[in-house]
């Protein structure tokens, strides 16, 4: 097979043969005129060979009805100190599918980071990635306070890793949130290693939000039994998830927690496009 089938060969297989049927309950499942928005993508190269580009991301997108995605770069092994070199190739795909992407840049708490802040914003960026695992930061370092208070400032959401590998979220991070609390944050992967802990601090505060990306079956459903579900949005976490696998898990978690169909088109969609109409 070239390339091209193969891809087209992948893509199918999880809408299609074993995944038929769980495909089937999830078109049925989501509200009709829903135009499902994904909180968490990825665009580039990532350190451990995973790679997505613009277009194979616009094939998912287009094969799963998902009409916006919030993406940005992965752990780039081009990265050099800033992240300039990825978020130049993130804001070129979002200059080819203005549409279809919401574009977020990210940057390393440790380097110098001031000046690609300043860069990205100028040019319209419209939001922040940060990953403290691959990063090796703690949210509660002065640099990345200092982050958190320059994207207050600048009315500049921002996307935090919040899950696989994470040793602590709510205690260093509970106090940026008290300080800034017009600031909007997304807790990508819902705080997966303390989701109790983590609604229980941020549920008084409306500007954080919770993405569900590749969370364990068992926290997406004590996120739904705990939270008020206008503060969940759906996220795949492409190329580490793909959409019409996360997509069940969310649903189902949400169906097995009871939470009324009613809420679906905010989790889907509603709750996150409120930050980018
Ligand atoms: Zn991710």
């Amino acid at each position: 097979m070239d390339t091209e089938t193969e891809r087209k060969h992948s893509l199918d297989a999880l809408t299609n043969g074993a995944m038929a049927g769980i495909w089937e309950w999830v078109q049925q499942k989501i509200p009709v005129g829903v135009e499902v928005f994904d909180a968490h993508a990825h665009i580039g190269a990532d350190v451990d060979g995973r790679t997505m580009t613009a277009g194979g991301m616009r094939d998912r997108m287009a094969q799963a009805g998902v009409s916006r995605s919030i993406v940005f770069p992965l752990n780039d092994p081009n990265a050099r100190d800033d992240f300039s070199g990825p978020n130049d190739v993130l804001w070129n795909a979002y200059e080819e599918y203005p549409d279809l992407f919401v574009p977020f840049f990210r940057l390393n708490p440790h380097r110098d980071y001031e000046k690609e802040f300043e860069r990205c914003l100028d040019r319209g960026f419209k939001g922040l990635k940060l990953h403290p695992v691959s990063q090796a930061f703690e949210l509660d370092d002065p640099e990345a306070v200092r982050l958190f208070g320059m994207a207050a400032e600048a009315d500049l959401p921002v996307l935090i890793h919040a899950g696989f590998a994470m040793q602590r979220i709510v205690e260093p991070l509970l106090p940026t949130v008290e300080r800034h609390p017009e600031l909007r944050l997304i807790l990508g992967h819902a705080a997966m290693v303390e989701v109790l802990e983590a609604v229980r601090a941020f549920e008084i505060h409306p500007n954080v939000l919770f993405e569900t990306s590749v969370v364990g079956l068992r926290d997406l459903y004590v996120l739904f039994r705990t939270l008020d579900p206008a503060r969940i949005s759906y996220g795949s976490d492409i190329p580490y998830g793909d959409l019409p696998s996360t997509l069940y898990a969310t649903l189902a978690a949400a169906d097995a927690a009871g939470v009324p169909d009613g809420e679906l088109p905010g989790i889907l969609s509603g709750n996150i496009r409120r930050w980018f109409p």
